[in-house]
């Protein structure tokens, strides 16, 4: 790959690791890296680079950095892939409470390990009505909850459940809010044994930040949907999949990206992209009528089983 400005290796590294740390890991491991492309204008090249190395590329909004070495000693150290190094101008760091309140934001997602801590958050959204809680442990939910699904003063509109026991506790508590189950092998046996299905069901595909745990949770799709033909919704599952267009969610600023003082903070944006936010098509969708409203599947659900799953739902076939 040919860009400008070639720097010398001491360069490369020293830039790098003047980046701020991972926080989750000292700066000089650099094994979990990725290719951060920074211009559109050799995004090709980035990608490109990225399918020899085995390495995800994101795109991202910095003025400047590098690509660290591979995990593999001293196999190769090269530069951010950015067309030039015209300064750019410094953006304003937001937080994410004023971020929510300035887009009116109406609901408030909460991944959190358990009813305690998500009620934490509670105050820094006060212009938030309508909560998501996604916890580990959902113990203390029902003794919460209060008539019209009211919990600390806003109203709990959906849960998610990991596994079959927390989807078992979250439909046996009374309410109206909905129950997003994930669609995994350890969950599949027991959805298709629904009966009847609870009206405040739904499912979710869950995204895996590695391959290898695609592989170990996710179920044959179109196997399951063969079996499965309850019209529940369905997230995160192309229509060709499940035989009909995911609901529509609101936009989510993902929080996660965002260090705490507000501004995107660069590992937390590669390692929020992979995670949930990394997907693509099958060259065969171009002709499918979902092409245009359809993001695909997850990058590494793809890597896992293949491209075979998105199949065109062609217009004289509807
Ligand atoms: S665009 Fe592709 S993945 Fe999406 S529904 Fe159509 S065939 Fe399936």
């Amino acid at each position: 790959m040919t860009v400008s400005n070639q720097p010398t290796r001491a360069e490369v590294l020293a830039a790098y690791r003047s980046l701020p740390p991972r926080p989750d890991a000292p700066a000089a491991d650099l094994s979990r890296d990725v290719i951060a492309c920074g211009d559109e204008s050799v995004r090709e090249a980035a990608l490109a680079l990225g399918r020899d190395l085995g390495r995800p590329v994101v795109d991202v909004d910095v003025a400047s950095g590098w690509l660290p070495e591979t995990p593999a000693p001293a196999r190769v150290h090269l530069p951010l892939a950015m067309a030039s190094s015209a300064p750019t101008t410094a953006v304003p760091q937001h937080t994410a409470e004023a971020l929510a309140a300035s887009a009116n934001a109406t609901g408030l997602w909460i991944c959190a390990p358990d009813l305690a801590s998500a009620l934490t958050v509670l105050p820094r959204y006060p212009g938030v009505r309508a909560i998501e809680l996604e916890l580990d442990d959902y113990t203390g939910l029902a003794a919460a909850l209060g008539s019209g699904d009211a919990l600390a003063g806003r109203r709990l509109v959906r849960t998610r459940a990991a596994t079959v026991a927390q989807a078992t506790l979250l439909l046996s508590i009374p309410g109206d809010f909905g129950v997003v189950v994930a669609l995994t092998k350890a969950t599949a046996s027991w959805l298709k044994a629904l009966d009847p299905v609870p009206s405040r069901l739904a499912l979710y595909q869950p995204t895996h930040e590695r391959m290898t745990e695609s592989l170990h949770h996710d179920v044959d799709l179109r196997a399951f949907f063969a079996e499965f033909t309850q019209t529940v919704p369905v997230e995160g599952i192309p229509a060709c999949v499940t035989g009909r267009p995911a609901p529509s969610r609101p936009r989510v600023l993902d929080t996660a990206m965002m260090a705490p003082e507000g501004g995107l903070e660069i590992f937390r944006y590669a390692q929020r992209y992979i995670h949930a936010h990394y997907k693509a098509r099958s060259l065969r969708c171009k002709p499918c009528v979902h092409y245009e409203s359809c993001d695909g599947m997850h990058i590494n659900y793809i890597r896992a089983h293949g491209y075979g799953v998105m199949q065109p739902v062609l217009a004289d076939a509807e």
